[in-house]
């Protein structure tokens, strides 16, 4: 397990080798990037040992799709790492950055400006309300769209992190 993977990583060459899932050979996963693809028993389809997302692969183009994801992803074998294909996606991509950018900057902007324009009228207390409002107001928002970034772009460590949530949550008892 991984064992190819790091002697790669250590040796620093690029060993390139063909996207050839049914020949022994390890590969790692490209979603959680800490399992091993595997192939299923019995099915035309390859699984995740560790994060359990179902692959199809297409060994003509040396690409890999995830059939069990909420929005198509997909990567070539460049013959020792993924590269991700982001066909059709760049629209969502570039609505979700222009939506979470409003979503950050206008609702904290709004507050920042009222507080501005309309200063308390007691200027004695030492806090500044609409300020303190503001950035609550930007944390709360940035916190939103991070996690849909994080959701849209599936980075590892959000993966990761998501995976031993729910490992630790079913270890739960009741
Ligand atoms: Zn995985």
């Amino acid at each position: 397990m991984g064992r190819a993977g790091s002697r790669i990583a250590t040796s620093g060459a690029r060993h390139h080798r063909a996207l050839d899932l049914e020949a022994g050979e390890t590969y790692d996963c490209p979603v959680c990037r800490h399992g091993q693809l595997e192939v299923m028993a019995l099915m035309d389809a390859y699984a995740c040992s560790f994060c359990r997302h179902i692959f199809e692969a297409n060994l003509e183009q040396q690409t890999i799709h995830v059939v069990d994801g909420v929005q198509p992803m997909g990567w070539r074998w460049q013959g020792w790492r993924w590269q991700a294909l982001h066909q059709g996606r760049t629209d969502i991509t570039v609505t979700l950055w222009v939506v979470g950018l409003a979503l950050v900057v206008l609702p904290a902007g709004i507050v920042a400006l009222g507080g501005y324009l309309f200063p308390p009228l007691e200027n004695t207390t030492e806090v500044n309300w609409s300020l303190v409002w503001a950035l609550i107001t930007l944390a709360a928002h940035g916190t939103m769209v991070g996690w849909l970034m994080a959701e849209h772009y599936q980075f590892p460590v959000y993966v990761l992190a998501k995976i031993r949530l729910r490992r630790f949550l079913e270890r739960l008892p009741g």
